[in-house]
């Protein structure tokens, strides 16, 4: 059998050397890499440019190793032009000759990745450019070593542009960040985003966030600057410009083949990854995915899922026993100055975008706790946050902290793998010894509160929420519960002393833990009452107290004024 496979990183390559791993000489492998070199860790690009990693660790093989190795046969610097379905051969180029001819094949493997996307900047050419290959990455670095304290503009705030920023900082530069949306990491959760924005880079001068700005126009200054006009109108000036406002799959070949396309151009797979001709398969960031929870196709352009995706297609290619892949709920990490920022499935945001109300259609939970038990040295502050569905099942997690976020993550995608509800996260027997974890984990205390709430013997309002309610935006807080600032009571449990400079600026009773069972009368009865503490525990507690003593819409503010402060 003749199998050709077109692009040579993650995906292409994975699917060969799985291949040949099965098929052994009964199948010629060849593969097509129009770039320099194969197999690059795209991953490492930003740790290149930081110097902390050096530039032989970009490369995972070679061509030379694939060949001797595995018996691949690698064409480097060859570019697949077009597909003939009928014929079943592809037209190469070799960019080296120039030369061209065509290639047979009884299967086709796309694996042609994606590219990033051109930003619809004005001027934007000379010392602007993405960060998505080695030359790239060596551009950048190169600019670092000639100039360490230059300034770099960043344009998107997903884990290209931060963990750029994070390396242009890390050698002496000054980043300036741009990114159109409100938040970071693509449309998510505003607390969460502004919440790691914040502790991440707090106390760092050299990263400038300019959130919800895009940049309209770049051009070239006489002393060599590019000089930036700001959708905000302000202009700045800066050494370079890196784009990295997100990618668009690599798919015209496979749209000139006519072949179907999937969302946002991705090539239509099935969960064999084969795609609407029975003899070729899309895999990696081209190729659609799917999603567990819905069975729908989507892109999913992820290093993890690319490699799946080609030992799936390779076990189909070669006729091994089919068992179609579930998809991934876009497990992923971002780190920027040592914080962590996990997450899995769905945030708060894509579900609202989905058109789903919170308390309607979906719950959440959120905790700010301790990485492991807080009386051992080393215990970092973990933010975790889940969200489930009015059964309790589990739809997504995001974790934020310096230790362990992703770790829970990575629990919690599993558990989801398997349908998890909040009852199992609170039942979840996780190892712990005091350096790890806690007896009673975060993942098993979400499960809790999860549990609480679905009980309805807690009930939780978001900080936002509390603003929305006290500014008489009316947040939604259940069946007919009062929700206007005049039907609100802020109680506040903490001692006098935590008051005396850090409280709500909204008028509130103060009445501490200790105190409160004798003094329920004092809180207004028929109003919704929202209860405030440091972390949440305590307030908790008081909204038992107040629920026996006959209290109906009793709120807790979730992660107390902890949380508040950091939002
Ligand atoms: P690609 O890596 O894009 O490779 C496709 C190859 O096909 C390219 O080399 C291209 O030259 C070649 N090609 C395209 N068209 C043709 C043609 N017509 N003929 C011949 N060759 C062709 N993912 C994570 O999960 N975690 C991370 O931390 C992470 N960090 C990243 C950091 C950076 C800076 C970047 C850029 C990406 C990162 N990613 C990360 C994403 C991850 O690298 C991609 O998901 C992964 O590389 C996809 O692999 P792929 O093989 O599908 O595509």
């Amino acid at each position: 059998m003749r199998i050709v496979i077109v692009g040579g990183v993650a995906a292409g390559v994975s699917t060969a050397t799985r291949l040949k791993r099965l098929m052994a000489s009964s199948a010629d492998v060849v593969l097509f890499e129009r770039g320099e070199r194969i197999s690059f860790a795209n991953c490492a690009l930003p740790y290149y440019v930081g110097d902390e990693v050096e530039r032989t660790s970009l490369f995972a093989t070679s061509a030379a190793a694939l060949r001797r190795i595995q018996g691949v046969d690698v064409r480097e610097r060859h570019e697949v032009l077009s597909i003939d379905r009928e014929k079943k051969c592809v037209t190469v180029k070799n960019l080296a000759t120039f030369e061209v001819f065509t290639e047979s094949y009884d299967v086709l493997v796309l694996a042609t990745g994606a590219e990033p996307r051109m930003l619809p900047v004005e001027g934007f050419k000379e010392n602007a450019f993405p960060l998505w290959r080695p030359e790239d990455a060596d551009r950048l670095r190169a600019a670092v070593d000639a100039k360490p304290d230059l300034t770099v503009g960043i344009v998107g705030g997903g884990a290209v542009g931060l963990e750029t920023a994070e390396n242009v900082i890390r050698r002496g530069g000054t980043v300036h960040l741009f990114e159109y949306g409100r938040t970071i990491m693509g449309r998510n959760d505003p607390a969460l985003s502004d919440f790691f924005r914040r502790a991440a880079t707090c106390g760092e001068p050299r990263m400038v966030w300019h959130m919800e700005t895009s940049v309209a126009k770049a051009e070239k200054r006489a002393d060599g600057l590019l000089n930036l006009t700001l959708s905000t109108g302000e202009t700045l000036a800066v050494d370079y410009l890196v784009s990295a406002a997100g990618v668009a799959p690599r798919s015209s070949l496979a749209r000139d083949a006519g072949l179907t396309l999937g969302p946002r151009d991705t090539i239509l797979t099935d969960g064999l990854m084969r795609t609407s001709d029975p003899s070729i398969y899309a895999v990696g960031d081209v190729a659609t995915s799917t999603d567990p929870v819905t069975g729908e196709e989507r892109p999913m352009m992820l290093a993890g899922t690319a490699v799946k995706e080609a030992r799936e297609a390779a076990d189909a290619i070669a006729g091994l026993d089919p068992k179609p892949l579930p998809g991934g709920f876009g497990t992923n990490a971002v780190s920027l100055f040592g914080l962590l920022w996990a997450s899995t499935g769905k945030n708060e945001q894509t579900l609202l975008n989905e058109g789903l109300k919170p308390r309607k259609d979906f719950y959440r939970a959120t905790i700010e706790t301790a990485s492991h038990v807080a009386w051992y040295p080393g215990a970092k502050p973990l933010l975790l946050k889940i969200l489930f569905d009015t059964k309790g099942k589990l739809l997504g997690a995001q974790a934020i902290g310096r230790d362990g976020a992703d770790k829970r993550i990575d629990v919690l995608s599993t558990a989801m793998r398997f349908g998890a509800t909040v009852r199992d996260l609170a039942q979840l027997d996780l190892c712990y010894a005091p350096q790890t974890g806690s007896p009673k984990d975060p993942v098993n205390v979400v499960g809790h509160i999860g549990e609480n709430i679905m009980q309805d013997l807690a009930r939780f309002i978001e900080p936002q929420e509390l603003a929305d309610l006290m500014e008489g935006k009316a947040p939604y807080l259940g069946e007919n519960v009062p929700n206007t600032p005049e039907n609100v009571t802020i109680l506040d449990v903490r001692e006098a002393s935590e008051l005396a400079d850090d409280r709500l600026d909204y008028p509130l009773v103060h009445i501490p833990l200790g105190e409160l069972r004798d003094r329920t009368d004092e809180i207004p009865e028929g109003k919704t009452v929202v209860v405030v503490c440091r972390r949440g525990v305590r307030a908790h507690t008081a909204s038992r107290i107040l629920q026996g003593d006959g209290f109906e819409n009793v709120y807790i503010l979730t992660g107390g004024m902890q949380y508040w402060h950091r939002t």
